[in-house]
């Protein structure tokens, strides 16, 4: 559902239940989601952040936009970065937050990058770098490697996801920083759930091509009656969209198993459960609110 300009965000009757092991910490007027497993680590800094108490305006309402877009200036952007920054303790560690384009193509940086690098991971085991991953929907999940200090960052939509950008991503931490996967800490931020994704049915097909388990991503079971998706996928001319016959998707589902197949051990694991469409108020959500919608940002960093 889009809203006219000026209209107030949506609200729900209540805001989201936030469980152990997150927590929601209050710094000034911003909350930032966080993970106990990480506040555990005393030479970790991260964050997951939320809407309340940026400088952007939206709708009436102050918001923390993190990532530049059209409807926002620049230097609202980052001036919600030096609060988001200053909030995690980071305010001068330069951010590293990749073009984004829904890719497997992972960075290790020993040190900021002069240029903007394209790409939807981001690495390092170097003290002092701040590792972002901009959202609004899509997957943000922060892994860490407790022995080796070793961080990462990874923005994972349906592409990447079906481009197992997690997957590798923990490969390229084994590859570079020696990380055993069975040492690693993985947090899934919010991201929108299956209660509100619903993606066309061609999407069966190509999960299922590449996961043995995609079926369990996708909570809408077929029925021997209804047509099966490849025969919808070959009656649709090229550049149409699928039959309205569509699935719901649970991406951060797809993820955990990823997650497991790549070696991480399921204690190691936790998932926000929050899903950024139903939550206006703490989240951006493109879905809900359109390119009108701000972004979300979660950052991960060595303290120096
Ligand atoms: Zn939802």
């Amino acid at each position: 559902m889009r809203r006219k300009a000026g209209q107030p965000l949506p609200r729900p009757a209540a805001p989201p239940k936030i469980a152990k092991p997150w927590s929601l910490r209050s710094s000034g007027n911003l909350k930032i989601l966080e993970l106990d497993a990480f506040k555990k680590l005393t030479w970790l800094i991260h964050g997951f952040s939320t809407v309340p108490g940026g400088v952007s305006e939206l709708g009436g309402e102050k918001v923390l936009n993190l990532s530049f877009t059209d409807w926002d200036s620049p230097e609202n952007v980052l001036a919600n970065r030096k609060k988001f920054q200053t909030a995690l303790g980071a305010p001068k560690f330069p951010l590293i937050a990749l073009k984004q384009i829904h890719s497997a193509v992972i960075w290790p940086f020993i040190a900021a990058p002069k240029e903007p690098c394209k790409g939807d991971a981001s690495l390092t085991k170097t003290p002092g770098l701040l590792l972002g991953v901009q959202t609004a929907d899509c997957v943000p999940i922060l892994l860490v490697d407790p022995k080796k200090r070793a961080v990462a960052a990874v923005h994972a939509g349906w592409r990447g996801t079906l481009a197992r950008i997690l997957e590798k991503t923990v490969g390229e931490l084994h590859a570079h920083f020696n990380s055993n996967p069975s040492d690693l800490l993985a947090a899934i931020g919010p991201s929108i759930g299956s209660c509100c994704y619903e993606v066309g049915a061609e999407l069966v097909i190509q999960f299922s091509s590449q996961f043995a388990d995609a079926a369990d991503y996708f909570d809408e079971p077929r029925s021997g009656e209804e047509p099966n998706p490849l025969q919808w996928l070959n009656m649709m001319p090229p550049g149409h969209q699928p039959p309205p016959k569509n699935v719901r998707l649970d991406l951060p589902k797809a993820n955990r198993s990823q997650l497991l197949a790549a070696g991480l051990r399921e204690k190691n694991i936790f998932s926000s459960g929050l899903c950024t469409a139903c939550h206006p108020s703490l989240f951006f959500s493109y879905r809900k609110q359109g390119p009108r919608s701000g972004r979300l940002l979660s950052a991960i960093a060595r303290k120096l």
